[in-house]
C-alpha cells in the first residue's frame, strides 16, 4: 500500500509544497496531506482506505454529496459528443437562462473557468463601465488571485501568511482600497474622501475565507446605499455563497441586489466553471457587444455546463436549503454544546449550507481582526484530533465548512461523537 506520507513526499519533488492550491497544504499541522482516492456522498477514502466525513466538499461544489449519480450522469451523457468546440452551444444558453432564473438580478450571463476568472473579470469590466481605477474591497475577503484582488485576501493567502503577494506591482495595489468588514463608519468615511474615484465595491456577502462571517444586520444594505450615491458598481461575490446560502445566493437570503454577481464552485458542479453576470446595462460593454476585452478557450465546456446544470437543478427542489440549513444548525449547536461541556471556549457561526467554528471567549465573530485573534493553537489540536477521527475539517482556522444534503443524522451524529472526545483531548492538555 502506498502511503499518503510517500505520496507526499514524491509530489513535492516535482510539485511546489507538492499541492496545486496552497490551502491543500497542511500548514503548521506537523503531518503530510491526506492524499484521496475517491469520494461517495458525505465521505472521502484516502488511499490508506481510511474514510472520512467530509466537510470540505471540494471546497464549496460539493452541496450534494460527492459522485452524485445525476451530475455523473449528465457528464457521461455528453462525454462521446466530444470535449470541447471552440463553438457556441445549446447548452452554454440552458446554463444563462437557468442562472438568470435563479438569479433575477443576473440579466447578462458570462461564463469562464474559475473564480478567480470570474472576479478579475467583474473588476475590470467595473473599471471600463465607470472609466474609475479605484476598487473596495474588505480586509480577510477573497477574491481570486487576480493581481487587484491580493491585497489583503483571506483563505490560503491569509493561512500562509502572505495576505498581500510580492508580485503584484505597488502601482496596480494602490488602486485597491481595504476598509475592515462589517464596519459602515469606515465605508462612509471613505467613500466621502474618493468616492467619484471608486469604480466598485466587490464583497463576500457572507465573509468564508476567514472562517465564516455573516453580514452585520445593515451591512450589505449600506454597502447598496453607499454604491447608489457614488454611481459605483456594486459586486457580489457569490462564489462561495451561490447556491449554498439560499438557492439564490445571499442576495436572495439578505435581500440586498447586488449591479454584478461572481459564480463558481457549485456553478459547474465540481468541474472548473466560473461565472459573472448583472445588469444588462452594465454587461453589455463586454466584448463582442462592448469593448471591455474578456475571453476564454474552454469557457463554457460542454463536459461542465452537463455537471453544473444537473446540480442547479436538483438544487430547486422544494425544501433543499431548508434541509441543508438544518443539518448545518443540529451539527453547530451539537458542536458548541460539547465544547461547552468540556470547558473549551469555542462558538460557532452559519449562514444556510456554510458554518464557522472559532476558538474564543467572544461571543460573535464580525471582522479580520477578531477572526485573526482566536486560538490558532487549539484550532489545530482540534483539526488534527477530529482527522484521527475520521472527520475532514478545511486545514485552516480561516476556512468555512461546508455541509452537504449527502450528511445524514448518522453522519453529525459521529461527528459529534468525535468532538466530545477531541474536546476532552484538548481540555486535557
Ligand atoms: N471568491 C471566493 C469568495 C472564493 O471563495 C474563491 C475560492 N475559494 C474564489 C473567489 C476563487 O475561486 P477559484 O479558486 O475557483 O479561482
Amino acid at each position: 500500500m502506498t502511503t499518503s506520507a510517500e505520496l507526499f513526499e514524491r509530489a513535492c519533488r516535482h510539485i511546489p509544497g507538492g499541492v496545486n492550491s496552497p490551502v491543500r497544504a497542511f500548514k503548521g499541522l506537523h503531518r503530510p496531506p491526506v492524499f484521496i482516492e475517491r469520494a461517495q456522498g458525505a465521505y472521502l477514502f484516502d488511499v490508506e482506505g481510511q474514510r472520512y466525513v467530509d466537510y470540505v466538499g471540494s471546497w464549496g461544489p460539493m452541496i450534494t454529496g460527492h459522485a452524485d449519480p445525476e451530475v455523473l450522469g449528465a457528464v457521461r451523457d455528453k462525454l462521446d459528443h466530444g470535449l470541447s468546440f471552440g463553438t457556441p452551444t445549446a447548452i452554454e444558453t440552458s446554463m444563462a437562462e437557468l442562472i438568470c432564473e435563479i438569479i433575477p438580478s443576473i440579466e447578462l450571463v458570462r461564463m469562464v473557468n474559475s473564480g478567480t476568472e470570474a472576479t478579475m473579470s467583474a473588476i475590470r469590466l467595473a473599471r471600463g463601465f465607470t472609466g474609475r481605477d479605484k476598487i473596495v474591497k474588505f480586509e480577510g475577503n477573497y477574491h481570486g488571485h487576480s493581481d487587484s484582488l491580493l491585497v489583503k485576501a483571506g483563505s490560503g493567502a491569509l493561512t500562509h501568511g502572505e495576505p498581500s503577494s510580492p508580485g503584484v506591482p505597488a502601482a496596480l495595489a494602490e488602486h485597491t482600497v481595504t476598509l475592515p468588514h462589517n464596519d459602515l463608519d469606515a465605508l462612509e468615511a471613505c467613500f466621502e474622501e474618493i468616492g467619484d474615484q471608486v469604480a466598485c465595491i466587490i464583497v463576500e456577502p457572507v465573509a468564508g475565507n476567514m472562517n465564516c462571517i455573516p453580514p452585520q444586520p445593515g451591512f450589505l444594505e449600506g454597502l447598496r446605499r453607499v454604491c447608489d450615491q457614488h454611481a459605483s458598481v456594486l459586486i457580489f461575490d457569490e462564489v462561495m455563497t451561490g447556491f449554498r446560502v439560499a438557492l439564490g445566493g445571499a442576495q436572495a437570503h439578505y435581500g440586498v441586489t447586488p449591479d454584478l454577481t461572481c459564480l463558481g464552485k457549485i456553478v459547474g458542479g465540481g468541474m472548473p466553471v466560473g461565472a459573472f453576470g448583472g445588469k444588462r446595462e452594465i454587461m453589455s460593454h463586454i466584448s463582442p457587444l462592448g469593448p471591455v476585452y474578456q475571453a476564454g478557450t474552454l469557457a463554457g465546456n460542454p463536459l461542465a455546463m452537463a455537471a453544473g446544470i444537473a446540480l442547479l437543478t436538483k438544487l430547486r427542489e422544494p425544501g433543499f436549503h431548508d434541509a441543508l440549513a438544518q443539518r448545518v444548525e443540529t451539527l453547530c449547536s451539537g458542536l458548541e454544546a460539547r465544547a461547552e461541556a468540556a470547558g473549551v471556549a469555542m462558538i460557532t457561526q452559519r449562514a444556510g449550507g456554510m458554518f464557522g467554528v472559532f476558538f474564543t471567549g467572544q461571543s460573535r465573530v464580525d471582522n479580520f481582526a477578531q477572526a485573526t485573534a482566536c486560538d490558532a493553537d487549539a484550532f489545530r489540536r482540534f483539526f488534527s484530533a477530529m482527522l484521527d477521527e475520521g472527520v475532514y475539517l478545511a486545514p485552516s482556522a480561516y476556512e468555512a465548512g461546508f455541509m452537504s444534503s449527502a450528511h445524514t443524522a448518522e453522519d453529525i451524529q459521529a461527528t459529534l461523537d468525535a468532538a466530545e472526545r477531541a474536546f476532552a483531548l484538548m481540555a486535557r492538555a
